[in-house]
């Protein structure tokens, strides 16, 4: 597939699905309608295939043999390393490879936050962060006397960004902050956020989960001090990711995990560690995994980050369109520049015998609190439905799902 030079309008969007080999089936006898995209995306066929060929013809560990296996192992590892690093625009030897989001952000708590927060140290977090961007911090504050303030939503579901930088006073070291909302589909400024934050000395965390997938990134250009992406959510196998960060702060912090690959000398005296990132990759890593994310980037930077984007803004505003059209359907989220990521309440039902009736339709959203209570606590409600979407969605899939949504209502008036 080379489809890097074509508009988005001018891509075969129907050859691209046929990529993804899951997409075929059927649940329920009904075609899957896989609106579940930002829980994990679905994989196509090149990445697939590059974890099968690792496994096949060249599985070794990487960075101890000098066998010709190890060998192909460490440069396709490493290989792969570059290719995200090209992905996200940023330097290679400032890309820590890690299980995911979660553990880069606990990275950050455990290794820069935690040797250096101090009782009325204060840690900004927003009302919309997945738990992965709250817990880390409130077990960083519990053990440093640091205290967590939030920065609030507005009706549309805006970050309020005079009252975050209200916040943003002499005690605050570090502000946690999502580029895209898991729940909304709020795109937040983060480059501005950023900057506000750099002004007054303070350390960002980006939590770029929702965004890597979706939008083209220039990570460097964010000015952020660390950026964590998810490899599952963007075309690529599970328990893989990436945790970005500064080199002046890669450099300074201890490591989290000791072991073996982060180290140069082991004395029962002490010992040396190797260089960031190696120094924070303790043990074996996910090899087939990274290689398959590799093949990932490879394969969205060739349809094009930006025609990714704009197809799913098609999907999005159809989707809200009919939604919006559907009676007795809510929206939660309505913010000035949003993700294709729709959540909803149908009037009558809870969210999850929705999800569990909208399956039998063979339509797959998620319901549940999204790793985000406190954000259902601001709607006052204890779950909602998820209907994310990607770019091997169809229009046909929306009109799917709406037919389905008008059936369960059907059922349960
Ligand atoms: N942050 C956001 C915004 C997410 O949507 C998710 C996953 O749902 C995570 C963090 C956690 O990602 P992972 O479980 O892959 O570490």
């Amino acid at each position: 597939m080379n489809q890097a030079a074509a508009p988005a309008d001018a891509i075969d969007w129907a050859r691209i699905r046929e990529d993804f080999p899951v997409l075929r089936r059927e649940v329920h006898g009904k075609p899957l309608v896989y609106l579940d995209s930002a829980n994990t995306g679905q994989k196509p066929a090149q990445v697939i295939e590059a974890v099968d060929d690792f496994f096949r013809h060249h599985n070794a560990n990487v960075s101890r043999a000098v066998h010709a296996l190890g060998t192909e192992a460490t440069d396709a590892y490493e290989g792969a390393r570059r290719k995200l690093a090209k992905f996200l625009n940023v330097r290679g030897d400032e890309l820590v490879l890690c299980s995911g989001t979660t553990f880069a952000i606990n990275l950050v708590a455990y290794s820069w936050a935690l040797p250096r927060l101090q009782p009325g140290d204060a840690i900004v977090v927003t009302r919309m962060e997945h738990h992965a961007n709250i817990v880390p911090w409130q077990l960083v504050a519990e053990r440093t006397g640091a205290t967590i303030k939030v920065a609030e939503i507005d009706e549309r579901g805006d970050l309020d960004l005079e009252q975050l930088y209200g916040l943003l006073t002499p005690e605050v070291k570090l502000l946690a902050v999502a580029h895209v909302s898991n729940v909304l589909g709020t795109v937040n400024p983060v480059r501005d956020i950023c900057r506000q934050a750099r002004k007054r000395g303070i350390v960002t965390v980006v939590d770029g989960s929702q965004a890597a997938p979706h939008r083209p990134l220039d990570v460097a250009a964010i000015g952020c001090d660390f950026y964590a992406i998810t490899g599952h959510k963007m075309a690529g196998p599970t328990g893989t990711g990436a945790l970005w960060a500064r080199r002046e702060h890669l450099d300074a912090m201890p490591p989290f995990l000791g072991g073996g690959e982060m180290i140069k000398q082991v004395r029962f005296e002490g010992t040396v560690f190797n260089d960031a990132p190696h120094k924070f990759e303790a043990g074996t890593p996910n090899i087939a995994g990274f290689i398959g994310l590799g093949a990932a980037c490879d394969y969205l930077s060739a349809i094009g980050m930006d025609n990714i984007e704009a197809r799913e803004q098609a999907l999005l505003e159809y989707a809200t369109g009919r939604l919006d059209a559907t009676e007795g359907v809510r929206i939660f989220g309505r913010a000035r520049e949003k993700a294709a990521v729709i959540s909803f309440l149908v009037e009558g039902a809870h969210a999850h015998d929705l999800a569990t009736l909208l399956d039998l339709e063979g339509v797959a959203v998620r319901s549940g609190h999204h790793c985000a209570h406190p954000l259902m606590q601001h709607f006052g409600v204890p779950a909602t439905c998820r209907a994310s979407f990607a770019f091997y969605n169809t229009f046909e899939e929306v009109d799917a799902f709406i037919a389905a949504i008008a059936k369960v209502r059907q059922l349960l008036l």
